[in-house]
């Protein structure tokens, strides 16, 4: 055995690695596991099929051992030199040059040819044992503790490929469990190319169903498919299976997942894969937000991962990645609309989020999906809103306001991003919104019962009542308005403006504010009729009456808030007790 110095200029380099990489041990497991497919592949080109292709990885519990073994392509004594020894270290040295500086953890040191020293987050030694595919070769053996210097000399290797065993150092013990390797594997490796064995048994790693091509692909498949990377969820509603060669490569299979309003931006759900290896669970660099809420996997080798995040924003293949990503998923949302507007209707509430949600933020992503922004409206029917005909457009937050009857038409936006979307759709289209209690439209007034007579100071009747509710409620504006329908005593009106603030700043930083209330009360509605013939004689009785009118106009509104129910029932009852004193 002869003992050697590893070639590097830095005498600390392990230490500094191990320390790097802290945050995720885990992936050892994956950049040993890449390199002995690595090596199959090398060995399947050198030689075809010719003989056995796996990996097995062994636990030796009491042995505090695991050893990784392939039947790959395996080294002679000077390639393990060349490529464990010194190749290695000057991917270290390039490595610790250009990341010196920085903060982020991202695991990317596979990408500058250091994988194999991963193993030494792991294990205070690593040996290797290796025999070359090419006939007439000697095994070698190479061991290192992870200084400086390490032994080489005759291995024991009987079959082609490589053996490495990994003595797990004692904060690394967790990982001669077997169900902790298990689980990485099945995170890291499941769509590896090769067998893969732990302790004997098989993985059952596949190939990864985006390989297939799309037209070879039943549904069933892609179900299970969906199944196997997300195994807790719903069934997902369409799929899109991509597949490009140029200007960059790119397979993959994006779900639209079944979404039910639930959205959780910091929750990636695209998995993230280089050339079947798992990399990353997180795509916030890559794609924006509203395709991150798709659910899936990605494969792309094109897609850089050893650079910075603010650097990837910008890069031009991203760039190109992700539009491409954009253009497919409103090309399958629109051909869903035109050639089974049903289902596209029935998938609306799980999709809405990913449109409405594009449409704010991507101009292009507007521009395809526009005829296929649709409503529901009070007759039951979905649709886009036709801009071209109509010039204002009344719609409600709920399907339950009192106020819709008011109307002969209105649309609903009930979903927490609808005022965004309807602010960005006012300024793109000459098109008014406008929410039936943000304002008491002309249209809704009959001036014909209107009573305009002048009493001897100069006031009207509806003036009149108008004051007195004012000062029963006290502290609101009040309009005393003649209304064509007759079957609404009063309405509260909220300032449009200050409302779409105040759901603003309740969206986004989840506070509630207040906003501008008018009480609008009907003439024509017989309650207010009373009022106006009692409040000169029986003003207290006049008085409650007006109360309880607003108290049910802002409950059948859904303003009410939870520390006013307690007053609120608390004066229903009392009008209640004075009915029942008079029926009495
Ligand atoms: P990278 O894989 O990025 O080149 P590594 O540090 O992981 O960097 O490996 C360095 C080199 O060592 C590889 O390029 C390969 O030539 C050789 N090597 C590593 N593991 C094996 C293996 N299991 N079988 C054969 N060769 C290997």
């Amino acid at each position: 055995m002869r003992h050697n110095t590893l070639s590097i200029h830095s005498e600390n380099i392990l230490p500094i690695i191990k320390k790097w990489l802290y945050s995720d041990k885990d992936i050892f497991l994956r950049e040993l596991v890449s390199n002995a497919c690595d090596a199959l592949n090398k060995v399947r080109i050198a030689l075809g099929d010719e003989g056995e292709f796996k990996i097995s990885i062994a636990i030796d519990k009491p042995g505090k051992t695991i050893t990784l073994s392939d039947t790959g392509i395996g080294m002679s004594e000077e390639e393990v030199e060349k490529y464990i020894a010194q190749i290695a270290f000057s991917g270290a040295e390039e490595f610790m040059e250009k990341y010196k500086s920085q903060t982020e953890k991202d695991p990317i040191i596979g990408h500058f040819g250091l994988g194999f020293y991963s193993a030494y987050m792991v294990a205070s030694k690593v040996e290797l044992d290796s025999l070359s595919y090419l006939p007439h070769s000697e095994p070698v053996f190479w061991s290192c503790d992870g200084s400086s210097s390490y032994s080489i000399g005759a291995g024991k290797r009987a079959a082609r490929g490589t053996s490495i065993t990994l003595h797990i150092d004692d904060e690394s013990v967790e990982y001669l469990e077997e169900s902790k390797l298990k689980e990485l594997l099945n995170r890291y490796c499941a769509f590896m190319p090769f067998p893969i064995e732990l302790n004997g048994k098989p993985l059952g790693n596949e190939a990864p169903l985006w390989l297939k091509s799309p037209a070879d692909c039943t549904d069933k498949e892609y179900l299970s498919f969906y199944r196997k990377l997300f195994p807790m969820d719903p069934e997902p509603i369409f799929w899109i299976h991509l597949n490009v060669d140029y200007p960059f490569h790119l397979q993959g299979i994006l779900y639209f997942p079944k979404m039910h309003r639930r959205f959780d931006a910091n929750e990636s759900t695209i998995q993230l894969f280089c050339n079947r290896v798992f990399v990353s669970s997180n795509c916030k660099d890559i794609l924006p937000d509203y395709l991150m809420m798709l659910k899936g996997a990605i494969d792309s080798p094109d897609i850089p991962l050893n650079v910075s995040r603010s650097y990837l924003q910008v890069d031009k293949k991203v760039k190109q990645l992700s539009a491409h990503i954009s253009k497919k998923v409103s090309d399958r949302l629109a051909q869903l609309y035109k050639n089974d507007r049903q289902s596209f209707i029935d998938a609306w509430p799980d999709l809405e989020m990913i449109v409405k949600l594009g449409i704010l933020q991507d101009e292009k992503f507007y521009d395809r999906v526009k005829d296929i922004l649709i409503w529901k409206n009070t007759q039951g029917e979905w649709g886009p809103i036709d801009s071209e005909s109509k010039k204002k457009v009344f719609y409600s937050t709920t399907e339950h306001s009192p106020l819709i009857k008011l109307y002969k038409t209105v649309i609903f936006a009930t979903s927490p991003i609808d005022t965004a979307i309807i602010q960005f759709l006012e300024d793109k289209l000459s098109l008014s919104f406008q929410r039936i209690d943000g304002a008491l439209d002309e249209s809704l007034l009959d001036p014909d019962k209107e009573k305009t007579v002048l009493d001897a100071e100069g006031k009207t009747e509806p003036g009149r009542v108008a004051e007195f509710i004012r000062k029963s409620i006290g502290n609101i504006e009040v309009e005393a308005k003649s209304l064509a329908s007759n079957e609404l005593p009063a309405l509260v009106i909220f300032d449009e403006n200050q409302r779409r603030f105040r759901d603003y700043i309740h969206l986004t930083q989840g506070k509630k504010g207040d906003t501008k209330k008018t009480f609008v009360v009907n003439t024509n509605h017989k309650l207010i009729q009373t009022i106006s013939r009692l409040y000169n004689k029986q003003p207290e009785a006049a008085a409650s009456l007006a109360k309880g009118i607003y108290d049910l106009s802002l409950l059948s509104q859904k303003e009410v808030g939870p520390d006013d129910l307690g007053s609120i029932v608390a004066r229903q009852t009392d009008l209640l007790e004075k009915i029942s004193a008079l029926i009495d």
